[in-house]
């Protein structure tokens, strides 16, 4: 998840002072038109495609594992939060002593 958020914001940060200098090149109106749609296909759609398959590769952690219902267990960064590793689903970095119900 923290790859996610830092290349979006890489793109951010290469995208904005990019457009800012295409201003200088294009038509005003034209290029208000271009500034979403740039920064929809350079930041937001790679950002939306990066979360999905972030989804959809930890689903069978996040679902159903030991960690999925312990209370250490952080399910948007599929994190243990007690060790501060990242659980599999044939990786449980307590290996089962530490879990503790999450209510
Ligand atoms: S304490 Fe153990 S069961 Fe709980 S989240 Fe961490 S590794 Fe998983």
């Amino acid at each position: 998840m923290g790859d996610i958020v830092f290349w979006t914001l890489i793109r951010l940060a290469i995208s904005i002072p990019a457009v800012w200098i295409l201003r200088n090149y294009i038509d005003f109106q034209l290029w208000w038109i271009l500034v979403p749609v740039v920064l929809y296909i350079v930041v937001i759609h790679p950002a939306f495609v990066g979360y999905r398959r972030f989804e959809e590769k930890n689903k069978s952690v996040i679902e159903s594992t030991l960690c999925s219902n312990c209370k250490h267990f952080d399910p948007t960064a599929v994190l243990c939060l007690k060790h501060d590793k990242h659980p599999t689903s044939d990786y449980l970095p307590c290996e089962g002593f530490d879990w503790e119900l999450k209510l």
